[in-house]
């Protein structure tokens, strides 16, 4: 039976990057040798990490001025680097999640921390909106998708200070306005390539100026200056980022992922919207394109599970809500199709049909 992947990271990833990485694997531009035990200083992975970078530049048309970069450690350990690197006195931060929280956490080692807003009260069910930033701050940190609640800040925030955002899970789903950050990162896993690799996007002139000293590795000038090679980088998720930018090319770029993302969501919002068994957890002008979080209606609670179990016989996969939010996450990353998200909208007209 055919499976719709719907998880919410390590996610579904465009079949022709998984067959052409796997073929690198066996024998890697027909040296003889696997991608998985080449050097990475061999004359032939450098190639894959300069195009890589500038289809990323290239992509999200990033001004000069600007480096990327690849790490190792998730996007989870960016959330020390950032205060490392950026924190001088004070830094603001937009609480809107299970993530944004963990940023904080970290930041509050290095300095003060302000909480412009939060919607922790509400379990995270909408974006706060009418809040003023601080004007001396180092920088505002916001998570413009929240992976686990399902909303999302899809237009760049118009506030007066350098932002930082971390868009592990919405990265390269729309053009993204980079001169608005100092610092944009991203782990791998949701919308660019199997784990293992973050992405990261840093103002030059910005690096540097914390008054602190720092380790070698949670420097980030040290992997720009050695072009992330000062140690051995991640090269097959690398490699399969590369894969993945390639096919976000040769699909139209960013404005016809938006436009992808764009339709997936809105038939699938318009489906729990028109059912008479689901309703969706979040404000709907927060709604996140990526994430779609859904819950059962009160009257038919007890259907969870078998709604659960009926989807699941149709093929469908990792459409179970994280636990604090419950119900349902239908996660429509880049490479979800249309034909997965009609897929899954069958099987709620189908069970809707049966009760
Ligand atoms: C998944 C996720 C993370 C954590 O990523 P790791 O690479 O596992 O550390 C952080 N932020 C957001 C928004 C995420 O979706």
């Amino acid at each position: 039976m055919k499976k719709y992947n719907f998880n919410a990271g390590p996610s579904m990833l465009p079949r022709e990057v998984i067959e052409n990485t796997a073929k690198q694997c066996l024998d890697f531009n027909g040296s003889g040798l696997s991608l998985m035990e080449i050097s990475h200083r061999a004359k032939d992975f450098q190639p894959v990490l300069d195009e890589a970078v500038a289809l990323i530049k290239e992509l999200l048309h990033i001004p000069e001025g600007y480096s990327v970069i690849f790490l190792g450690g998730g996007a989870s350990l960016e959330f020390c680097m950032i205060p490392y690197n950026f924190l001088i006195n004070k830094a603001a931060y937009l609480n809107t999640g299970t993530w944004a929280k963990k940023a904080m956490k970290e930041a509050k080692l290095f300095g003060e921390v302000v909480e412009v807003a939060s919607s922790a009260d509400a379990n995270y069910s909408f974006i706060p909106k009418g809040w003023t930033c601080p004007s001396d701050v180092d920088y505002l940190h916001i998570t413009t998708n929240n992976t686990i609640y399902g909303t999302e800040i899809r237009k760049e925030l118009d506030v007066n200070v350098p932002m930082i955002a971390d868009m592990s899970s919405d990265i390269f789903s729309r053009p993204v306005d980079v001169s608005k950050y100092d610092c944009i990162y991203a782990g791998a896993q949701k919308n660019l390539a199997m784990a293992g690799v973050t992405l990261v996007i840093i103002k030059d002139e910005k690096m540097g100026k914390a008054p602190r000293q720092i380790p070698t590795m949670l420097d980030y000038r040290t992997h720009v200056e050695k072009g992330s090679m000062f140690n051995t980088p991640p090269v097959v998720p690398i490699y399969s980022a590369l894969e993945t930018l390639r096919w976000i090319k040769g699909n139209g770029g960013l404005e016809e992922m938006e436009k992808r993302a764009n339709e997936r969501a809105d038939a699938l919002y318009a489906e729990i919207d028109r059912n008479k068994l689901f309703h969706g957890t979040v404000a709907e002008e927060d709604r996140s394109v990526m994430n779609i979080c859904f819950v059962m209606n009160d009257e038919y609670a007890e259907l969870e599970k078998p709604f659960f179990e009926y989807a699941t016989s149709k093929g469908m996969v990792g459409i179970k809500g994280h636990r604090s939010v419950g119900g349902f996450r239908a996660s429509c990353y880049n490479a979800q199709t249309m034909e997965g998200v009609n897929a899954l909208i069958k099987c709620m007209q189908e069970f809707e049909a049966q009760h």
